[in-house]
């Protein structure tokens, strides 16, 4: 019997590397006009790359790509060190 997963593993390798990055940031709660700023890009450049992410991974929304970004950190996050994800066990 399989364990209870609360989702089902998106495919992040389907992402570009920007759409990771927007995920990342949107993970860090990044409204869109931030990331815009961040990434050297218009506000509707990033509200197409958070529609491309929704649509890649299935999702419902951004609510839920911020979850995933979260949940999923360790495997989105590329910094060395990072202590941003979220605690695991105890
Ligand atoms: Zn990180």
């Amino acid at each position: 019997m399989l364990c209870a997963t609360p989702l089902n593993s998106p495919d992040f390798s389907t992402l570009t590397d920007r759409e990771l990055e927007v995920l990342r940031l949107l993970g860090r709660g990044g409204s869109n006009r931030q990331m815009a700023r961040w990434l050297g890009i218009t506000e509707r450049t990033t509200k197409a790359h958070i529609s491309r992410i929704i649509e890649k991974l299935k999702i419902t929304g951004r609510i839920e790509a911020i979850f995933l970004a979260n949940y999923y950190h360790d495997a989105l996050c590329t910094s060395a060190g990072c202590t941003s994800g979220l605690p695991k066990g105890q």
